[in-house]
């Protein structure tokens, strides 16, 4: 009997969904913008107008499960979403509110542990005991897979690192400290530094492309992610020492990365000998949402 799987990936610009057969062969992909203005009700709505859509496909049918990839994590004592950078999700009980909507148990995870599950198994981070997935989007995630399986620790955070403070004068975080990874790794902390010290406002890829044509300003802040990224993940290297480190988000597709964001990892790491593989993503820098459809088992 066919058995379909629905997962979602609920991000902070976008929502994007897909239908799996039991083949696993992508049948229906959609990506819809997350609403504006932060509020749990319209995204709520949002999410589950994805659901029904894909329901919809497979006209009623009933054997299918739904797995959904969110920016933040589900207390599992509580049921109540916390560490979500889409802030108006904390506190509130998403999963059982989308289960008593769809009529349906709903399996649910932080969305880098999603990525991070997906690349272990089929992509870049295949054939590796721990895979350390990195998601540098508008936010910066993290999480860990040990020999296919997410791990996630005590407290439902493992890896993530985007919250390490790494300046106490820097910027405020949503999560209530300053100077948080995820104000320098990640694109809109990225455009946050290039206002504060230029006072104009320009797109992450504008500024990549900036760097790219030699702009002065451009370069410095560039320069600075490069540095700021080589310290964040050096200090994670050294102290998690995964096998593999996998590359997600829409800053993944950014090739300095690779080479001098490398560098800069190696400069910073404890040991300055790491042969730690660092690599973009090998399924898309989106394809979280496929582990989500998996997480159901
Ligand atoms: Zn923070």
């Amino acid at each position: 009997m066919e058995k379909y799987r629905i997962g979602i990936d609920l991000g902070g610009t976008k929502i994007e969904s897909v239908l799996l057969s039991s083949d696993r062969k992508e049948v229906y992909r959609k990506r819809v913008p997350t609403p504006a203005g932060n509020q749990y009700d319209l995204i709520i709505k949002a999410v589950y107008e994805q659901i029904r859509t894909m329901t919809e496909k497979i006209h009623g049918y009933s054997d299918f499960s739904i797995g959904i990839g969110i920016p933040g994590a589900v207390n599992k004592e509580t049921g109540l979403v916390h560490n979500a950078n889409t802030t108006c999700l904390i506190g509130k009980p998403f999963q059982s509110d989308l289960e008593t909507l769809c009529g349906k148990k709903i399996a649910m995870e932080n969305d880098a542990n999603c990525f991070t599950l997906i690349e272990s198994l089929e992509g870049a981070g295949k054939g590796y005991g721990m895979v350390f997935g990195i998601i540098m989007g508008t936010g910066c995630g993290g999480g860990i897979c040990i020999n296919g399986n997410i791990w996630s620790g005590a407290n439902g955070i493992a890896g993530e690192w985007g919250h390490f403070s790494m300046d106490p004068g820097g910027r405020p975080c949503y999560c209530g400290n300053r100077g948080c990874i995820e104000t320098k790794v990640s694109g809109s902390g990225i455009e946050a530094s290039f206002f504060e010290k230029f006072g104009n406002r320009l797109k992450m890829k504008d500024i990549v492309e900036g760097f790219r044509q030699n702009d002065e300003p451009c370069k410095t802040i560039f320069n600075q992610f490069m540095n700021d990224f080589g310290r964040a993940l050096g200090g994670l290297v050294s102290a998690l020492d995964p096998d593999v480190v996998v590359i997600g988000g829409g800053l993944s597709n950014i090739d300095e990365i690779y080479a001098t964001g490398v560098e800069q990892v190696r400069k910073y790491a404890f040991h300055k000998n790491i042969k730690t593989p660092i690599l973009k993503n090998r399924l898309g820098d989106s394809s979280g949402v496929i582990g989500a459809a998996l997480l159901n088992g």
